[in-house]
């Protein structure tokens, strides 16, 4: 009798957290798919004899390193950089790097476990991947993020490559960062190869990498109202972040007829009853991308509120695409937005919503795309930046938007085919779990044990 015979779900999470103390993130990335999961193999014993599910929770390694590296007063700084390869069954490790002081093993964790599955969902050879550190950019010359990047690299070097890992920006991670990083790169092993993506279009990066999360979060959305029968277009949107994801999803937002009326920060929100139509954005991009400004500015100039310290989900509106960070709907959040009448959730940063909030949603049949599969689009779009570098190619932005496009789809018909409850409400947490976790544990089962 093989030994899962004998384990449920809180015995399988019991053993998950006596193996990864304090580990909170990651303990609720795992449940969040386990829950799925456990009832999807019930009946399946290849994937219980096989121990997939244990297997694919235990990240194949956890790299950990030093970066040392001089400030602009000639001070040395030390820095704990990661990268934690989740899982390469599918295809080389793929994910983000994010530079943010809350940056540790427990977030790095969720995040790669998190990765595995919506890589899995664009249907790209992809494995997961996330890495890191607990580096603050914020206040950093050009020349402090140079050096850091270069340390940085100067370790991480060692455990990437274009064929068996790549990674991409995250947090604190952007268009500059990945110059230092890939022109690091290059200095140390004289290759010039597609070792990350997101890079700058003049040295190998592709078109729409920068709009692809954002875009792909409102696509997501537009085919889930469509599928319940209802219409994108003049409905009003809470947004919050204010960085890569959040403002090309107002972009997209704003083609699509919504009205997007809140926007935030790490010190507030903004709301903006007329909306941030693209003369606004325009403007919250430079302020938040080129002058590394705070929202606070953004009322200022506009003359619209500024609320310090809160997040917008105190607005009524129909719709919520959470940005900015994980855990950022809170279940009192969520509660709030449900009794102010929302519509649909679609979840642009990764695990924004605790699992109670998540649970309330469903509860409510709420329309609610969780992060591995409404924010897929972006790595995708990398996933397609390694093949145009691998044949040395590009692609033209309509291909490229045609792509995007049809990936999205595909995922949301995913869900569809794992996720429909039968009253007709999908529930797109349930799809997309089980969808991403079938091509890996399938992979995995033809490894044999490995
Ligand atoms: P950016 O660094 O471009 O922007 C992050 C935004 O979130 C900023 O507005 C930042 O505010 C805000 N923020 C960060 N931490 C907090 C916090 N603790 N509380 C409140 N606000 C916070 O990051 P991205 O837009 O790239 O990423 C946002 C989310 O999307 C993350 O969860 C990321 O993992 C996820 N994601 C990103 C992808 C991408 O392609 N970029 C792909 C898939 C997922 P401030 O400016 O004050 O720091």
């Amino acid at each position: 009798m093989a030994i899962s015979d004998h384990v449920d779900l809180p015995q399988f999470m019991d053993g998950l957290k006596r193996r990864n103390p304090g580990e909170t993130e990651f303990h609720q990335a795992v449940y969040e798919v386990a829950a799925n999961v456990f009832d999807f193999i019930a009946d399946k014993e290849i994937y219980h004899s096989q121990q997939i599910l244990r297997r694919i929770a235990e990240p194949d390694r956890v790299i950990s390193f030093r970066v040392c590296w001089e400030d602009d007063q000639g001070n040395i700084r030390v820095n704990r950089g990661y990268r934690v390869q989740n899982n390469n069954s599918i295809g080389p490790y793929k994910g983000g790097l994010r530079f943010h002081p809350s940056v540790n093993q427990s977030i790095l964790k969720f995040l790669a476990f998190e990765q595995t599955f919506k890589n899995s969902l664009t249907g790209l050879p992809m494995g997961g991947a996330k890495g890191g550190a607990d580096f603050n950019p914020k206040g950093k010359s050009d020349g402090e993020v140079m050096r850091f990047c270069q340390a940085f690299m100067t370790e991480l070097y060692r455990h990437v490559g274009e064929d068996m890992d790549v990674p991409a920006g995250d947090i604190g991670v952007g268009a500059r960062e990945i110059g230092y990083l890939f022109g690091q790169w290059k200095r140390l092993t004289n290759k010039f190869t597609g070792v990350l993506t997101g890079k700058g279009r003049a040295f190998g990066g592709s078109p729409i990498r920068t709009e692809a999360t954002g875009y792909g979060t409102v696509y997501m959305l537009q085919d889930m109202l469509l599928q319940a029968g209802h219409d994108i277009e003049g409905k009003t949107a809470l947004v919050s972040g204010s960085g890569n994801v959040a403002t090309y999803a107002i972009e997209k937002l704003n083609q699509s007829g919504a009205k997007v009326v809140t926007a935030s920060d790490s010190t507030g929100f903004i709301y903006d009853p007329d909306g941030i139509d693209d003369e606004r954005l325009a403007y919250l991009m430079d302020l938040k991308t080129n002058r590394r400004g705070k929202i606070e500015e953004y009322a200022r100039e506009f003359g619209v509120e500024f609320h310090a310290g809160q997040r917008p989900w105190i607005v009524a509106a129909d719709l919520a695409l959470p940005s900015a960070t994980q855990n950022e709907i809170s279940q009192d959040d969520a509660r709030t937005l449900i009794k102010n009448g929302v519509v649909a959730v679609s979840e642009g940063a990764n695990m924004p919503t605790v699992q109670e909030g998540v649970q309330d949603f469903t509860e409510a049949r709420v329309l609610f795309a969780p992060s591995k599969a409404a924010n897929a689009g972006g790595v995708a779009i990398s996933g397609l930046e390694m093949s145009q570098n691998s044949t040395r190619m590009t692609w033209t932005e309509d291909e490229l938007q045609t792509q995007l496009r049809s990936i999205m789809a595909n995922i949301h018909a995913q869900c569809l085919e794992y996720g429909s409850a039968p009253d007709g409400y999908v529930d797109y947490v349930k799809g997309a779990n089980v969808a991403g976790f079938v091509k890996v544990a399938d992979a995995m089962i033809a490894y044999g044990v490995v």
